[in-house]
Protein backbone atom coordinates (compact mmCIF):
# COMPACT_ATOMS: atom_id res chain seq x y z
CA UNK A 1 0.00 0.00 0.00
CA UNK A 2 1.49 3.54 -0.68
CA UNK A 3 2.46 5.69 2.38
CA UNK A 4 1.98 9.23 2.36
CA UNK A 5 3.26 11.31 5.12
CA UNK A 6 0.91 14.89 5.03
CA UNK A 7 2.21 18.06 6.81
CA UNK A 8 -0.04 20.67 8.30
CA UNK A 9 1.33 24.15 9.57
CA UNK A 10 -0.38 26.28 11.90
CA UNK A 11 -2.59 28.35 9.51
CA UNK A 12 -3.83 24.69 8.84
CA UNK A 13 -5.03 23.72 11.98
CA UNK A 14 -5.67 27.18 13.36
CA UNK A 15 -9.46 26.48 14.86
CA UNK A 16 -11.22 23.26 15.02
CA UNK A 17 -13.02 24.29 11.66
CA UNK A 18 -9.86 24.23 10.19
CA UNK A 19 -9.17 20.87 12.22
CA UNK A 20 -12.02 19.15 10.21
CA UNK A 21 -10.88 19.88 6.81
CA UNK A 22 -7.71 18.43 7.69
CA UNK A 23 -9.26 15.53 8.97
CA UNK A 24 -11.18 14.80 5.94
CA UNK A 25 -8.45 15.72 3.45
CA UNK A 26 -6.55 12.64 5.35
CA UNK A 27 -9.76 10.48 5.63
CA UNK A 28 -10.09 11.17 1.67
CA UNK A 29 -6.70 10.35 1.10
CA UNK A 30 -6.92 7.13 3.34
CA UNK A 31 -10.18 6.07 1.42
CA UNK A 32 -8.21 5.85 -1.68
CA UNK A 33 -5.75 2.87 -0.49
CA UNK A 34 -2.95 5.04 1.51
CA UNK A 35 -1.23 4.33 4.39
CA UNK A 36 -1.79 7.62 6.04
CA UNK A 37 0.80 9.60 8.73
CA UNK A 38 0.26 13.27 9.98
CA UNK A 39 2.45 15.50 11.07
CA UNK A 40 1.12 18.48 12.55
CA UNK A 41 2.23 22.03 13.95
CA UNK A 42 0.58 24.23 16.93
CA UNK A 43 -2.37 26.41 15.94
CA UNK A 44 -1.25 29.71 14.52
CA UNK A 45 0.13 31.77 16.68
CA UNK A 46 0.51 29.28 19.82
CA UNK A 47 4.34 28.94 20.13
CA UNK A 48 5.03 32.53 20.18
CA UNK A 49 2.30 33.01 22.75
CA UNK A 50 4.25 30.02 24.71
CA UNK A 51 7.49 31.69 24.65
CA UNK A 52 6.13 34.83 25.02
CA UNK A 53 4.74 33.98 28.10
CA UNK A 54 8.37 32.91 29.52
CA UNK A 55 9.92 35.87 28.15
CA UNK A 56 7.26 37.70 30.56
CA UNK A 57 9.11 35.95 33.65
CA UNK A 58 13.20 35.88 32.26
CA UNK A 59 14.39 37.74 29.09
CA UNK A 60 16.81 34.37 28.78
CA UNK A 61 14.70 31.12 29.80
CA UNK A 62 16.07 28.08 31.04
CA UNK A 63 16.45 26.42 27.67
CA UNK A 64 15.49 22.58 28.45
CA UNK A 65 12.28 24.44 30.57
CA UNK A 66 11.98 26.48 27.51
CA UNK A 67 11.29 23.36 25.27
CA UNK A 68 9.33 21.59 27.62
CA UNK A 69 6.97 24.51 27.49
CA UNK A 70 6.62 25.24 23.55
CA UNK A 71 6.39 21.66 23.14
CA UNK A 72 3.39 21.28 24.49
CA UNK A 73 0.92 23.54 21.45
CA UNK A 74 1.59 20.24 18.98
CA UNK A 75 0.73 17.81 21.68
CA UNK A 76 -2.94 19.92 21.35
CA UNK A 77 -2.48 19.77 17.85
CA UNK A 78 -2.11 16.02 17.80
CA UNK A 79 -4.91 15.15 20.14
CA UNK A 80 -7.29 17.25 18.53
CA UNK A 81 -7.01 15.92 15.04
CA UNK A 82 -6.85 12.30 16.55
CA UNK A 83 -9.92 12.44 18.62
CA UNK A 84 -11.87 14.13 15.13
CA UNK A 85 -11.15 11.47 13.44
CA UNK A 86 -12.12 8.58 15.52
CA UNK A 87 -15.34 10.54 16.07
CA UNK A 88 -15.54 10.26 12.01
CA UNK A 89 -15.28 6.55 12.19
CA UNK A 90 -11.55 6.48 11.75
CA UNK A 91 -8.78 5.01 13.69
CA UNK A 92 -6.41 7.14 14.49
CA UNK A 93 -3.01 6.88 17.14
CA UNK A 94 -1.06 10.17 17.95
CA UNK A 95 2.76 9.99 19.06
CA UNK A 96 4.33 12.46 20.68
CA UNK A 97 8.19 13.24 19.62
CA UNK A 98 9.23 11.04 23.03
CA UNK A 99 6.89 8.43 21.61
CA UNK A 100 8.14 7.56 17.97
CA UNK A 101 10.82 8.27 19.15
CA UNK A 102 12.54 11.68 17.23
CA UNK A 103 15.79 11.31 18.75
CA UNK A 104 17.98 14.16 18.90
CA UNK A 105 21.02 15.96 20.34
CA UNK A 106 20.09 17.85 23.54
CA UNK A 107 20.46 21.62 21.75
CA UNK A 108 17.53 22.63 22.98
CA UNK A 109 15.52 25.06 20.40
CA UNK A 110 17.63 24.19 17.53
CA UNK A 111 17.91 20.28 18.50
CA UNK A 112 19.07 17.97 15.38
CA UNK A 113 17.11 14.72 14.50
CA UNK A 114 19.89 11.44 14.76
CA UNK A 115 17.42 8.45 14.34
CA UNK A 116 13.41 8.01 13.47
CA UNK A 117 12.68 4.24 14.41
CA UNK A 118 9.73 3.13 12.44
CA UNK A 119 9.30 -0.19 13.99
CA UNK A 120 6.24 1.61 16.35
CA UNK A 121 4.53 3.24 13.61
CA UNK A 122 4.74 0.32 10.88
CA UNK A 123 2.45 -2.01 13.29
CA UNK A 124 -0.02 0.67 14.18
CA UNK A 125 0.10 1.05 10.16
CA UNK A 126 -0.06 -2.32 9.75
CA UNK A 127 -3.32 -2.69 11.87
CA UNK A 128 -4.57 0.47 9.50
CA UNK A 129 -4.21 2.88 12.04
CA UNK A 130 -3.68 6.56 10.83
CA UNK A 131 -0.58 7.54 12.60
CA UNK A 132 -0.84 11.68 13.70
CA UNK A 133 2.61 12.80 14.99
CA UNK A 134 3.60 15.92 16.85
CA UNK A 135 5.80 18.38 14.70
CA UNK A 136 8.79 20.25 15.98
CA UNK A 137 9.28 17.73 19.03
CA UNK A 138 12.15 15.38 19.87
CA UNK A 139 14.07 13.96 23.01
CA UNK A 140 17.88 13.30 23.60
CA UNK A 141 19.44 10.81 24.76
CA UNK A 142 18.78 11.41 28.26
CA UNK A 143 15.02 11.49 27.68
CA UNK A 144 14.62 15.37 27.88
CA UNK A 145 12.12 16.94 25.34
CA UNK A 146 13.45 18.66 22.80
CA UNK A 147 12.20 21.23 19.64
CA UNK A 148 13.80 21.22 16.13
CA UNK A 149 13.91 25.13 15.93
CA UNK A 150 11.33 27.76 14.38
CA UNK A 151 8.94 25.80 11.73
CA UNK A 152 10.83 22.36 12.71
CA UNK A 153 7.71 20.52 11.76
CA UNK A 154 8.17 20.58 8.37
CA UNK A 155 11.49 18.43 9.19
CA UNK A 156 9.93 16.27 11.37
CA UNK A 157 7.41 15.67 8.56
CA UNK A 158 10.35 14.66 6.36
CA UNK A 159 12.12 12.56 8.79
CA UNK A 160 9.11 10.67 9.60
CA UNK A 161 8.68 10.35 5.67
CA UNK A 162 12.40 9.56 5.44
CA UNK A 163 12.70 7.05 8.19
CA UNK A 164 9.28 5.05 6.95
CA UNK A 165 10.59 5.54 2.76
CA UNK A 166 7.27 7.40 2.42
CA UNK A 167 6.19 7.51 -1.52
CA UNK A 168 5.04 11.27 -1.30
CA UNK A 169 5.65 13.92 1.60
CA UNK A 170 3.05 16.55 0.93
CA UNK A 171 4.01 19.59 2.92
CA UNK A 172 0.16 21.71 3.01
CA UNK A 173 0.34 25.32 3.58
CA UNK A 174 -1.10 28.71 3.38
CA UNK A 175 0.53 29.09 0.13
CA UNK A 176 -0.03 27.54 -3.01
CA UNK A 177 3.44 26.16 -3.43
CA UNK A 178 6.68 27.50 -4.16
CA UNK A 179 7.01 31.18 -6.05
CA UNK A 180 9.46 32.32 -8.53
CA UNK A 181 10.14 35.06 -5.78
CA UNK A 182 7.29 36.43 -3.23
CA UNK A 183 4.32 37.20 -4.25
CA UNK A 184 3.70 39.82 -1.84
CA UNK A 185 6.47 41.99 -3.34
CA UNK A 186 5.72 41.01 -6.88
CA UNK A 187 1.91 39.85 -8.48
CA UNK A 188 4.22 39.00 -11.51
CA UNK A 189 5.69 36.26 -8.72
CA UNK A 190 4.41 32.77 -10.42
CA UNK A 191 4.55 29.44 -8.98
CA UNK A 192 7.23 26.97 -10.20
CA UNK A 193 5.48 23.65 -10.90
CA UNK A 194 8.62 21.46 -10.11
CA UNK A 195 12.04 22.69 -8.57
CA UNK A 196 15.10 20.50 -7.78
CA UNK A 197 16.43 20.01 -3.97
CA UNK A 198 19.19 22.13 -4.66
CA UNK A 199 18.05 24.91 -5.94
CA UNK A 200 15.16 24.56 -3.29
CA UNK A 201 17.94 24.28 -0.16
CA UNK A 202 19.53 27.45 -1.90
CA UNK A 203 16.11 29.39 -1.82
CA UNK A 204 15.34 28.21 1.78
CA UNK A 205 18.74 28.88 2.85
CA UNK A 206 18.47 32.60 1.14
CA UNK A 207 15.09 33.61 3.22
CA UNK A 208 12.19 32.27 0.89
CA UNK A 209 9.86 31.16 4.22
CA UNK A 210 7.56 28.43 2.38
CA UNK A 211 10.30 25.37 3.16
CA UNK A 212 12.40 24.76 6.31
CA UNK A 213 16.36 24.23 5.71
CA UNK A 214 17.02 21.34 7.31
CA UNK A 215 13.61 19.98 5.60
CA UNK A 216 15.04 20.42 2.70
CA UNK A 217 18.32 18.84 3.38
CA UNK A 218 16.78 15.58 5.23
CA UNK A 219 14.91 14.94 1.50
CA UNK A 220 17.59 15.63 -0.10
CA UNK A 221 19.60 13.18 1.25
CA UNK A 222 16.99 10.48 1.70
CA UNK A 223 15.31 11.57 -1.63
CA UNK A 224 11.81 11.77 -0.16
CA UNK A 225 10.07 13.43 -2.75
CA UNK A 226 8.37 16.53 -1.35
CA UNK A 227 5.04 18.66 -2.52
CA UNK A 228 4.35 22.18 -1.30
CA UNK A 229 0.90 22.74 -1.50
CA UNK A 230 -2.22 24.57 0.06
CA UNK A 231 -4.11 23.65 2.72
CA UNK A 232 -7.23 26.07 1.80
CA UNK A 233 -7.99 24.31 -1.72
CA UNK A 234 -6.69 21.45 -4.63
CA UNK A 235 -4.57 23.32 -6.69
CA UNK A 236 -1.49 21.70 -7.09
CA UNK A 237 1.66 22.76 -5.53
CA UNK A 238 5.22 22.10 -6.23
CA UNK A 239 7.02 19.05 -6.29
CA UNK A 240 10.63 19.29 -4.87
CA UNK A 241 12.38 16.56 -6.17
CA UNK A 242 16.01 15.39 -7.90
CA UNK A 243 16.86 17.29 -10.91
CA UNK A 244 15.97 16.66 -14.41
CA UNK A 245 16.89 17.58 -18.03
CA UNK A 246 13.47 19.48 -18.06
CA UNK A 247 14.65 21.81 -15.24
CA UNK A 248 17.44 23.60 -16.92
CA UNK A 249 16.06 25.53 -19.45
CA UNK A 250 16.09 28.67 -17.46
CA UNK A 251 19.24 30.10 -16.29
CA UNK A 252 17.22 31.92 -12.86
CA UNK A 253 14.64 29.86 -11.50
CA UNK A 254 14.37 32.39 -8.38
CA UNK A 255 14.91 35.29 -6.90
CA UNK A 256 15.06 35.66 -2.93
CA UNK A 257 15.37 38.56 -0.52
CA UNK A 258 16.38 38.22 3.00
CA UNK A 259 16.19 41.45 5.53
CA UNK A 260 17.46 39.89 8.49
CA UNK A 261 21.13 39.99 7.93
CA UNK A 262 23.02 42.33 9.34
CA UNK A 263 26.73 43.32 8.37
CA UNK A 264 29.49 43.84 10.51
CA UNK A 265 32.84 45.96 9.00
CA UNK A 266 35.96 45.78 10.88
CA UNK A 267 38.37 48.38 9.42
CA UNK A 268 42.21 48.99 9.57
CA UNK A 269 42.97 45.81 11.09
CA UNK A 270 46.57 44.34 10.92
CA UNK A 271 47.13 42.15 7.71
CA UNK A 272 48.92 39.15 9.62
CA UNK A 273 48.01 35.57 9.69
CA UNK A 274 45.84 34.57 12.00
CA UNK A 275 43.60 37.42 12.43
CA UNK A 276 40.51 35.82 10.07
CA UNK A 277 40.80 32.55 12.02
CA UNK A 278 40.69 34.44 15.50
CA UNK A 279 37.55 36.57 14.36
CA UNK A 280 35.56 33.90 13.11
CA UNK A 281 36.64 31.05 15.59
CA UNK A 282 35.50 33.41 18.22
CA UNK A 283 31.92 33.79 16.17
CA UNK A 284 32.02 30.17 16.11
CA UNK A 285 32.70 28.87 19.48
CA UNK A 286 29.67 31.54 20.33
CA UNK A 287 26.86 29.91 17.84
CA UNK A 288 27.10 32.71 15.19
CA UNK A 289 26.73 31.54 11.93
CA UNK A 290 28.60 33.58 9.73
CA UNK A 291 27.32 34.09 5.92
CA UNK A 292 29.36 36.28 3.41
CA UNK A 293 32.95 37.47 4.15
CA UNK A 294 34.71 39.70 1.91
CA UNK A 295 38.68 40.98 2.82
CA UNK A 296 39.82 43.91 0.79
CA UNK A 297 43.33 43.77 -0.69
CA UNK A 298 45.48 45.55 1.71
CA UNK A 299 47.05 49.08 1.77
CA UNK A 300 50.69 50.04 4.20
CA UNK A 301 49.84 46.35 6.06
CA UNK A 302 46.42 46.84 6.62
CA UNK A 303 42.88 45.85 5.30
CA UNK A 304 39.11 45.55 5.97
CA UNK A 305 37.29 42.83 6.90
CA UNK A 306 33.34 42.62 6.35
CA UNK A 307 31.31 40.03 6.97
CA UNK A 308 27.36 39.12 7.56
CA UNK A 309 25.19 37.19 10.18
CA UNK A 310 21.88 37.68 11.56
CA UNK A 311 20.04 40.20 12.40
CA UNK A 312 19.41 38.78 15.90
CA UNK A 313 22.93 38.05 16.98
CA UNK A 314 23.83 41.65 15.96
CA UNK A 315 24.96 42.80 19.35
CA UNK A 316 26.37 39.37 20.34
CA UNK A 317 28.70 39.69 17.34
CA UNK A 318 29.78 43.16 17.79
CA UNK A 319 30.43 42.40 21.62
CA UNK A 320 32.45 39.22 20.63
CA UNK A 321 34.29 41.29 17.89
CA UNK A 322 35.18 43.91 20.43
CA UNK A 323 35.90 41.33 23.03
CA UNK A 324 38.94 40.31 20.95
CA UNK A 325 40.10 43.61 18.99
CA UNK A 326 43.44 43.81 21.17
CA UNK A 327 44.58 40.27 18.99
CA UNK A 328 44.54 42.86 15.65
CA UNK A 329 44.69 46.33 16.18
CA UNK A 330 41.28 47.33 14.68
CA UNK A 331 40.37 51.01 13.94
CA UNK A 332 37.20 50.63 13.84
CA UNK A 333 34.59 48.08 13.84
CA UNK A 334 31.10 48.68 12.79
CA UNK A 335 27.90 47.12 12.69
CA UNK A 336 24.74 47.90 10.57
CA UNK A 337 21.68 46.59 10.12
CA UNK A 338 20.33 48.19 6.95
CA UNK A 339 21.00 46.11 4.25
CA UNK A 340 19.47 43.23 2.39
CA UNK A 341 20.68 40.25 0.29
CA UNK A 342 19.10 39.81 -2.48
CA UNK A 343 19.69 36.35 -4.56
CA UNK A 344 19.05 34.94 -7.62
CA UNK A 345 18.84 30.74 -7.95
CA UNK A 346 18.99 28.72 -10.56
CA UNK A 347 20.69 25.05 -11.86
CA UNK A 348 20.70 26.56 -15.02
CA UNK A 349 22.82 29.35 -14.29
CA UNK A 350 25.94 26.67 -14.74
CA UNK A 351 25.67 26.36 -18.24
CA UNK A 352 25.00 29.58 -18.98
CA UNK A 353 27.25 32.43 -19.15
CA UNK A 354 27.11 36.40 -18.08
CA UNK A 355 23.97 35.81 -15.83
CA UNK A 356 26.21 37.66 -13.02
CA UNK A 357 26.72 40.34 -15.46
CA UNK A 358 22.98 40.75 -16.35
CA UNK A 359 22.09 41.13 -12.32
CA UNK A 360 25.00 43.41 -12.06
CA UNK A 361 23.98 45.77 -14.95
CA UNK A 362 19.98 45.50 -13.97
CA UNK A 363 21.24 47.08 -10.51
CA UNK A 364 23.57 49.47 -11.92
CA UNK A 365 20.47 51.02 -14.21
CA UNK A 366 18.57 51.65 -11.18
CA UNK A 367 21.13 53.36 -9.16
CA UNK A 368 21.69 50.33 -6.88
CA UNK A 369 24.91 50.40 -5.06
CA UNK A 370 26.30 46.81 -4.87
CA UNK A 371 28.06 46.08 -1.12
CA UNK A 372 29.22 42.60 -1.01
CA UNK A 373 28.68 39.98 -3.62
CA UNK A 374 28.97 36.59 -3.23
CA UNK A 375 28.39 33.54 -5.85
CA UNK A 376 28.21 29.28 -5.87
CA UNK A 377 27.56 27.28 -8.63
CA UNK A 378 23.60 27.58 -8.50
CA UNK A 379 22.91 31.23 -6.80
CA UNK A 380 24.18 35.01 -6.65
CA UNK A 381 23.79 37.11 -3.68
CA UNK A 382 24.16 40.83 -3.48
CA UNK A 383 24.46 42.85 -0.38
CA UNK A 384 22.41 46.39 -1.23
CA UNK A 385 20.70 48.72 1.53
CA UNK A 386 17.63 47.45 2.71
CA UNK A 387 15.41 50.78 1.27
CA UNK A 388 16.13 48.99 -2.53
CA UNK A 389 15.38 45.32 -1.65
CA UNK A 390 11.92 45.27 -2.87
CA UNK A 391 12.86 47.29 -6.20
CA UNK A 392 15.95 44.96 -6.95
CA UNK A 393 13.56 42.30 -6.20
CA UNK A 394 11.27 43.38 -8.81
CA UNK A 395 13.82 44.35 -11.19
CA UNK A 396 15.60 41.09 -11.43
CA UNK A 397 12.18 39.17 -11.86
CA UNK A 398 11.61 41.06 -14.42
CA UNK A 399 15.15 40.88 -16.42
CA UNK A 400 15.31 37.36 -16.01
CA UNK A 401 11.63 36.68 -17.12
CA UNK A 402 10.50 34.55 -14.32
CA UNK A 403 6.96 35.43 -14.85
CA UNK A 404 6.78 33.51 -18.16
CA UNK A 405 6.09 29.82 -17.85
CA UNK A 406 8.65 27.46 -19.57
N1 LIG B 1 5.14 25.33 16.10
C1 LIG B 1 6.51 25.52 15.73
C2 LIG B 1 6.74 26.95 15.28
O1 LIG B 1 5.84 27.75 15.29
C3 LIG B 1 6.98 24.53 14.71
C4 LIG B 1 6.30 24.64 13.38
O2 LIG B 1 5.26 25.27 13.25
O3 LIG B 1 6.80 24.08 12.42
O4 LIG B 1 7.83 27.29 14.93
MG1 LIG C 1 18.28 44.20 7.91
Amino acid sequence: MPLIVQKFGGTSVGDLERIANVARRVASRKEQGNDMVVVVSAMAGETDRLINLAKKITPAPNERELDVLVSTGEQVTVALLAITLESMGYRAVTYCGWQVPIVTDDAYGAARIYDVPKEAMERDLAEGRIIIVAGFQGVDGKRNITTLGRGGSDTSAVAVAAALKADLCEIFTDVDGVYTTDPHITGKARKIGKIAYEEMLEMASLGAKVLYIRAVEFAMRYKVPLVVRSSFNDHEGTLVTEESSDMEKESVRAVTCNTKEAKITISGVEDKPGVASRIFSALADSHVVVDMIIQNSSAEGKTDISFTIPEVDLGKGLEICRGIEEYFQAENINGCEDIAKVSIIGLGMRSYSGVAAKMFSALAREGINIEMISTSEIKISCVIRQKYAELAVRILHDVFELDKAT
